[in-house]
């Protein structure tokens, strides 16, 4: 089908298939096509979320080797590349969200390796629900889990989780892929909102392999989506497997938009301007660890903090609400 007649479908609401997908994600980056993709995926967006531009928050609570061993992340145990092993205390993290301005935050994120004892997690989560505006939305980004910790988080104030199917899972991560769905399943099933992202994309990913993600999170309803270009982070099995650019990254953030077809977000990891032309609403302010950095302190070197990101969305028209 042309790329018109998809835009068309898109526009009348009606699903997208894999085929559109697909279609509309070999769409030349230097045609003009290109800005037509662009413009439906910004239509789209600044009409279903009214305009609105969220920062999603996250704090990173330790810093261990992690046993999942993704090829693309400074964490894994394999290749440890982050300068120092470190835990955040319960109170630390507390000191810390009572630190933030959590006025202009819709969400806040707390992530930790896939080991980290889910008991300590539920422990914090609680505590930092003490201490947070009710109505940001508290969202756990750890690792598998089964259907009775997706009850206690949601027990301990957790409103959401970010889980994913991550692109070739169990290949270039030790993690099975039905693990990662099963955990999916719990989330939808104690009726915790799910995060969804593709990710982490490289320049050997086919399309396909993107269009059956943006799938996935269409067949759990996700209302938070996101695309995230894999980093070359040094030490790590990808440093020099080269980056997708910024313009393929937007085109792919469209594609989602259209294809997913969100109710209330659209985000790439990390922030950046030019896909704010294509439909995204939504960025993150990032403090302690990251997968794609080997700081423990990405505020001060990959990450943005809430100011820089407001200013952002703010940049390319989108009302970021501050809370009374
Ligand atoms: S991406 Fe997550 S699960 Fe994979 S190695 Fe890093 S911390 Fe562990």
């Amino acid at each position: 089908m042309e790329l018109t007649s998809i835009l068309a479908k898109a526009e009348k609401g009606e699903q997208l298939s894999r085929e559109d997908a697909v279609a509309l994600l070999h769409t030349d980056n230097t045609s003009s096509s290109f800005y037509q993709l662009i413009a439906a995926a910004n239509e789209r967006s600044r009409r279903v979320f009214g305009n609105k531009g969220y920062i999603f928050a996250q704090i990173g609570l330790n810093a261990y080797p992690c046993s999942g061993n993704c090829s693309f992340c400074s964490l894994a145990e394999k290749h440890f590349v982050v300068g120092e092993h470190y835990e955040k205390s319960c109170e630390e993290v507390v000191a810390q969200v009572r630190e933030m301005e959590t006025d202009r935050i819709e969400a806040l994120f707390l992530m930790t390796t896939a080991d980290f004892s889910q008991q300590k997690f539920l422990e914090i989560g609680r505590a930092v629900r003490g201490v947070l505006d009710k109505k940001v939305h508290l969202v756990a980004n750890i690792g598998d889990f089964d259907e009775k910790m997706a009850v206690q988080l949601k027990e301990a104030g957790f409103d959401g989780a970010y889980h994913i199917v991550r692109l070739r899972e169990g290949t270039d991560t030790q993690i099975p892929r039905e693990k990662r769905i099963a955990t999916l399943d719990a989330i939808t099933k104690a009726g915790l909102d799910l995060y969804y992202c593709v990710e982490p994309i490289g320049p050997e990913h086919t399309y396909e392999e993107l269009a059956d993600e943006m799938l996935r999170a269409r067949e759990y309803k996700v209302n938070m989506m996101a695309v995230m270009g894999r980093v070359g982070v040094p030490g790590t099995r990808f440093a020099d497997s080269g980056e997708i650019t910024e313009l393929e990254l937007t085109k792919i953030a469209a594609v989602a938009g259209l294809v997913t077809a969100p109710g209330k977000s659209m985000n790439v990891h990390e922030p950046k301007k030019m896909p704010l032309l294509a439909g995204v609403n939504q960025l993150y302010a990032e403090i302690g660890i990251n997968p794609r950095d080997t700081s423990e302190k990405t505020e001060d070197n990959r990450g943005k903090g809430i100011r820089e990101t407001v200013k952002l969305l703010e940049e390319a028209e989108y009302r970021v609400e501050k809370r009374k």
